[in-house]
């Protein structure tokens, strides 16, 4: 996580980090990770989390909430009724609807904690999913952001996990004894999803540093090397005449 908050500038001198907190094991390993960045990296920042309560949630949050406390972390919990009465009015809502609520309501709650750096706890997985479904079902060669910003440029968003895999967070949550709360959607896993990660666990039974080569893939592009017109030189240009060097 380190190499990857250097290498995208993800956090600056002065900077105070919001970690979004889901209550699973990446966001809890970001907010982890976070913190002990925060006690030894050259630049002073500050770090934060806050968790929306969309009443998605599986168990109460205290438990992980009195945990929080015992730790030291400045932590949020924010009860939206927007996404709470969409809950009521709308139960078959799908995810669009969802995460534009969950978006509204992060910009107010970081906006009230002081923040100016919104940290995701979007993991390798996502990135190499991200990848393959935008290549393979949409057409496109996109990814996630690494680092990004809000509409009006307020908030820097980053997704310090990039290069973490979900089995590394998975083990680190696991071994932090932090009590993990889970998400009535942790299995909505849609179909094209699920069948990437399948074809994943399939292929690295074979080559285990699959998600790496493509993390490296995504960060070494040879634009001229692709369909592209407008990273193709197709400039018309008078032919060299080999025979002009001879009268020459
Ligand atoms: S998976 Fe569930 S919590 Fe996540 S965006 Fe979709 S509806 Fe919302």
């Amino acid at each position: 996580m380190g190499d990857a908050v250097a290498r995208f500038k993800m956090i600056r001198e002065g900077d105070r980090v919001a970690v979004a907190l889901s209550g699973g094991k990446d966001s809890l390993t970001l907010l982890e990770i976070l913190l002990r960045l925060r006690d030894r990296a050259p630049v002073e920042f500050s770090v934060c989390a806050f968790t929306v309560e969309q009443g998605k949630f599986l168990r109460p949050f205290e438990p992980l909430g009195q945990y929080l406390k015992a730790r030291g972390v400045d932590w949020t919990y924010h009860r939206d009724n927007p996404s709470l009465r969409l809950i009521e009015e709308q139960p078959g809502h799908g995810c669009d609807l969802c995460s534009r609520y969950r978006r509204r309501a992060v910009y107010q709650i970081v906006r009230g904690l002081g923040a100016n750096v919104i940290a995701f706890g979007h993991t390798a997985d996502d990135f190499c999913e991200s990848f393959l479904r935008n290549a393979l079902f949409t057409g496109r060669i996109s990814s996630l952001p690494p680092v990004t910003w809000s509409r009006e440029r307020d908030f820097r968003l980053i997704r310090p996990l990039v290069f973490v895999t979900e089995d590394l967070t998975a083990r680190f949550a696991g071994a932090s004894g932090a009590p993990l709360i889970p998400c009535a959607c942790a299995d909505r896993t849609g179909t094209v999803r699920r069948t990437l990660r399948q074809l994943f666990a399939a292929l690295e039974k074979d080559y285990p540093h699959l998600k790496e080569t493509l993390l490296s893939a995504m960060g070494n592009i040879e634009m001229s090397r692709l369909l592209d017109p407008r990273y193709l030189d197709l400039e018309v240009r008078a032919e060299a005449n080999p025979l002009a060097i001879l009268d020459s």
